[in-house]
């Protein structure tokens, strides 16, 4: 198999996902979703912007977004996957024009640099050997000079990743691994993302051990691939743009029923169960809240009547029960600010072991039993707290 970048990003987001698509070679229904298409007539006309610049043709925005929208026209067709229902293929439509007319505001007239390639192939050697290659395209090379490159890539996504997130971008950096060993000048490769949503521009350049790292990294996740036996499938929201949501088990039944008409949806056997099972745990849950708060009442009352009666125990029919009231001491648990003060005394009184590495459960009870020293210390933490139980013992017959 050749590998690509994005055949490892599919592997990484899902490896059913990725046994569908590059073992099986399904056929989707679904050919892509409305986001995808967009940015692909985008990177065709800024394709055009810069193939009619290397041949001294210049065009006006107005021509740009013409070209554009003539690609979108003859491009478009109802298979195209819309899945934020609120939002229509005009919107996207005016959002990739939008995207156009900032770049071209931006970097008119293009001349920074000369172009070595536009959606360019290069085949990226991973290992000395070269056992392990991929294949990439490079939306745009260009050379600035004195042996420096700029690898150009374009994003059409509504993010704009923080710069940490570039460092470990593995695309650019691989074109770039590329780019070092095919051109014989080349020196420093910058790369740089056009953010086009954004209309923002972030360039990193990557160091020799960077590249390093990333050519064994990329080896291991290749390594894995072919290992790998099962190719489960890894949910997430991505799934909802997947182009086999179809035949996956995840989302089969979501695509087969949420076209339904209403009563043909409430009929089909599935929706029925989940929804009989849905009803069930809530009356479960009602039934439980209701009991669990009768239970209180009585257990107030019953403290009530002990203490009324200055008994600790009750006779009942077939139970006694015995009422426990005692003032406790407790302590910081874990969540609490004051939580590391207390860890603190006790790890320098060498009560960590002892403590069950700090089980506030048991120093409550074996505070008083405690150094003094040690006592006086925790107890600006301590809080003391009504505990009140009831046991229940069985009558012998
Ligand atoms: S729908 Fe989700 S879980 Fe199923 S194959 Fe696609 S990405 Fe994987």
């Amino acid at each position: 198999m050749i590998y690509s970048h994005s055949r490892l990003s599919c592997f990484e987001q899902c490896p059913l996902k990725f046994k569908f698509k590059y073992i099986d070679r399904l056929e989707p229904k679904i050919q892509q979703g409305v986001e995808a298409f967009m940015g692909n007539m985008v990177h065709m006309t800024l394709k055009k912007v810069y193939k009619d610049i290397k041949f001294k043709k210049e065009n006006s925005l107005k021509e740009i977004l013409q070209f554009y929208n003539r690609l979108w026209n003859k491009n478009w067709n109802d298979s195209i996957l819309i899945v934020k229902k609120e939002y229509t293929k005009e919107n996207f439509k005016k959002m990739g024009e939008q995207y156009l007319k900032d770049y071209y505001n931006r970097y008119y007239p293009f001349d920074k640099g000369k172009i070595i390639g536009l959606e360019k192939k290069v085949i990226i050697s991973l290992d000395l050997e070269g056992k392990y290659k991929l294949q990439g395209f490079i939306d745009r090379l260009m050379s600035t000079g004195k042996g420096e490159y700029e690898i150009h890539d374009y994003k059409t996504s509504f993010e704009l990743p923080r710069e940490e997130y570039l460092h470990r971008d593995r695309q650019l950096a691989l074109y770039a691994i590329a780019v070092l060993k095919n051109y014989q000048d080349a020196k420093r490769v910058k790369l740089v993302w056009h953010f086009l949503s954004a209309d923002k521009e972030v360039t990193i350049e990557k160091t020799e051990r960077e590249l390093e790292k990333l050519k064994s990294d990329t080896i291991e996740l290749i390594k894995r691939i072919e290992k790998e036996k099962e190719f489960k499938q890894k949910v997430s929201n991505l799934c909802n743009w997947c182009e086999f949501r179809d035949i996956c088990p995840e989302q089969k039944h979501l695509v087969k029923t949420e076209s339904l008409e209403s009563n043909k949806f409430l009929g089909e056997p599935g929706v029925n169960l989940v929804n009989k099972y849905v009803k069930l745990k809530n009356e479960r849950e009602r039934f439980l809240n209701k009991i669990d708060s009768e239970i209180e009442q009585v257990k107030e009352a019953l403290i009530k009547y002990s203490k009324r009666e200055g008994v600790t125990s009750v006779n009942g029919s077939g139970c006694i029960s015995r009422i426990w009231v005692k003032d406790v001491a407790t302590f910081p648990r874990k969540n609490d600010e004051k939580r590391e003060q207390v860890e603190k005394i006790i790890r320098e009184n060498n009560l960590w072991n002892e403590l069950s590495r700090l089980d506030t459960f048991k120093l409550s009870r074996v505070f008083e039993t405690l150094p003094q020293e040690v006592i006086k210390k925790l107890d600006k933490f301590k809080k003391m707290e009504r505990i009140e139980r009831i046991y229940l013992k069985k009558k012998l017959e």
